[in-house]
């Protein structure tokens, strides 16, 4: 694993020689930022591509150089952000909440103090997909299949066990839980391995262009019965998955039944604030180029894109927002 902002000198002393000594004037300090997203039929993988993307166009600029690491997920990057590892990633809503309270995945650790927000992007929908020759139909149905629900560094697992729990299922007990990593499930699914497949993601993403798009049919199954993770979580809210992105999927209603949380942006305390500041300017005074690069950001504001988190906000990104007059 790559040690977070390794300052090194852009001219290498080979190329020093080669050219001579009046390139040492030429000589910059870069450094290298590294952003984890998820798999890369995902929405987080071309995300961290999109931020990448527009902050390299001012290398020059700022010196900052970021690169993007396909990731097990939103928990694996939080967790990888505070021991070091990254310096940025993307997570879910629901699981900066958890970080930041100390619940769930970080009950045993305690509240993840160093935890911040930058700002956050795309809605994303928890799904349940299916072949239809499973003759799946709702939670209920799930009992003696064969499900992913996915790997532990990804953030949609607990999704799937909340929605699961909600329908008085218990994922250890009632079925055979699969936790692989969601890259891998639309290829299972259509080999056969697997009856049905969890995940929460934007839209449209390359998974269920994939999952949608094999000889097995697959249909999108709605997730009901979610008033009690409502109440009890102030993280959820009610959604529903478009069916119009996916059209080789069986579904026939335009639209089906979900809960949802948000891609949110986030680092360290401990990254420099001229760094966040830096990406989180680019963005925004690049904001009609960036929502260009997905269309899962169709519809996002800048003032949304500083809604849904739950870490304080790293002084970097804010002193963006002050002087920008978002906050
Ligand atoms: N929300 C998913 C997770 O954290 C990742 C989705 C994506 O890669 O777009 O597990």
């Amino acid at each position: 694993m790559k040690k977070a902002l390794i300052l090194t000198t852009a001219v290498l002393f080979g190329m020093v020689l080669f050219l001579g000594s009046s390139a040492t004037q030429a000589q910059a300090e870069t450094t290298f930022v590294t952003i984890g997203t998820g798999g890369i039929t995902g929405v987080y993988y071309p995300t961290g591509g999109a931020i990448a993307k527009i902050v390299n166009q001012k290398r020059k600029e700022y010196g900052i150089r970021c690169t993007v690491e396909s990731t097990g997920g939103s928990v694996f990057n939080i967790n990888a952000i505070l021991s070091g590892d990254l310096d940025f990633g993307v997570a879910q809503s629901d699981r900066q909440y958890q970080a930041v309270k100390g619940l769930a995945d970080w009950a045993d650790k305690g509240p993840q103090k160093d935890l911040r927000a930058v700002f956050s992007i795309h809605a994303e929908t928890v799904d349940l997909i299916a072949a239809v020759d499973a003759n799946i139909n709702s939670l209920a149905d799930l009992k003696g299949k064969r499900v992913n629900i996915g790997n532990l560094g990804s953030g949609y697992r607990q999704n799937a066990i909340d929605a699961l729990e909600a329908n008085g299922l218990n994922w250890e007990t009632d079925f055979h839980a699969e936790s692989l990593k969601a890259a891998e499930a639309p290829g299972l699914i259509q080999d056969g391995r697997i009856d049905a497949a969890f995940y929460t993601v934007g839209h449209p993403s390359g998974y269920y262009l994939e999952a949608t798009s094999g000889t097995r049919k697959i249909k999108f199954v709605p997730i009901l019965n979610i008033d009690s993770l409502l109440a009890k979580y102030p993280y959820y809210a009610k959604a529903e998955t478009l069916m119009s992105n996916y059209t080789g999927a069986a579904n026939t209603e335009a639209a089906v039944p979900t809960f949802g949380v948000k891609a949110t942006f986030v680092t360290s305390a401990k990254v420099p604030d001229k760094v966040v500041y830096a990406i989180t300017k680019e963005v925004f005074e690049n904001f009609e180029a960036f929502v260009k690069l997905h269309p899962a950001y169709a519809g996002l504001t800048k003032e949304a894109m500083l809604t849904g988190l739950s870490a304080p906000f790293h002084p970097g990104a804010m002193k963006y927002y002050k002087e920008a007059g978002l906050k």
